[in-house]
């Protein structure tokens, strides 16, 4: 009986000493258990694989999809990535069957002012685009991410290929209304049970989420473009060429904490929306029910 008295007396010192916003202690409630949907926004018939798996054979041709991933629990609608709707990106790109990313939420339940997080995995249009459709959202981004691409990538030297200059406005705008939140880096836990972690380097300081539960999920978004990037063991498109060796770590790594790389999901593969259960637009990840 002392002991157990003892205990909850420790417990709540612990508590006590945590400041707002810390780390649960193990003594704290467990994270909730989540559910994880994929959201197709688009197609993108005709893609060279070779731009997305790097060393595959240049005259492959794929058809790959644009996609937006809804996690829920705890209170929380999490949106993984944002999608897109800026006009010029329509003319860059081949986009097929669009719907937008606030539309594409509905399809499972939930009103764009309903989403509570966005997590960006990188700064690309097809990601970060969407960002000002969810307006009582918080943003969360790397850290780096935020610096390079509102700062140095605009500078001499350097990259900001792939980056609509109407996102960064938007990102800052969120910066000075207080509801962005940035990312210190590796193996951080941002919301209680769903950690992020970099190293994929698919751009300056891109990220991925795994998504704690009975079992985990990695959501890789670009960090692994398709489903070969794992099975051929060959690099996702990266930041430069020098960063090969570090996406291919960081795709081992991502095996161990998904504990399976069936359990990985990749950023533009067609091939979730047809090994997970789906409904239209929308499949539920989910692991009993993998084919
Ligand atoms: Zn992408």
């Amino acid at each position: 009986m002392r002991r157990i008295l003892l205990a909850a007396l420790f417990a709540a010192q612990l508590a006590a000493a945590s400041p707002p916003g810390a780390v649960p202690s193990p003594a704290a409630a467990s994270p909730p258990e989540y559910s994880i949907q994929a959201i197709r926004l688009a197609d993108s018939p005709g893609d060279a694989v070779a731009d997305m798996v790097i060393g595959a054979p240049k005259d492959e041709k794929i058809d790959s999809i644009y996609a937006i991933w809804l996690i829920r629990g705890g209170g929380r609608n999490i949106l993984f990535d944002s999608g897109f709707h800026r006009e010029r990106w329509f003319k860059e790109s081949t986009i097929k069957d669009y719907l937008s990313p606030d539309q594409a939420v509905r399809l499972a339940g939930v009103k764009p002012e309903e989403v509570t997080d966005v997590v960006i995995s990188h700064a690309h249009w097809d990601h970060m685009g969407g960002i000002d459709l969810f307006p009582h959202a918080v943003i969360w981004i790397q850290r780096e991410e935020f610096r390079y691409y509102t700062g140095p990538a605009w500078q001499p030297g350097g990259d900001h290929d792939g980056i609509d200059p109407e996102d960064v406005l938007e990102l800052v705008k969120r910066n000075t209304e207080g509801r962005l939140r940035l990312i210190d880096g590796d193996d951080v836990q941002i919301i209680p049970g769903i950690r992020a972690y970099t190293g994929g380097r698919h751009t300056y300081a891109s990220q991925y989420l795994r998504v704690g539960g009975a079992p985990p999920f990695v959501l890789a978004s670009d960090n692994v473009y398709l489903y070969r990037n794992l099975t051929e063991r060959r690099p996702s498109a990266t930041f430069s060429e020098a960063d090969y060796p570090a996406n291919l770590k960081s795709q081992a790594r991502m095996i161990e904490l998904a504990g399976s790389a069936q359990r990985i999901i990749p950023g533009h593969d067609a091939l979730q929306f047809q090994k997970f259960p789906s409904v239209g637009r929308v499949a539920t990840i989910k692991a009993a029910d993998i084919k």
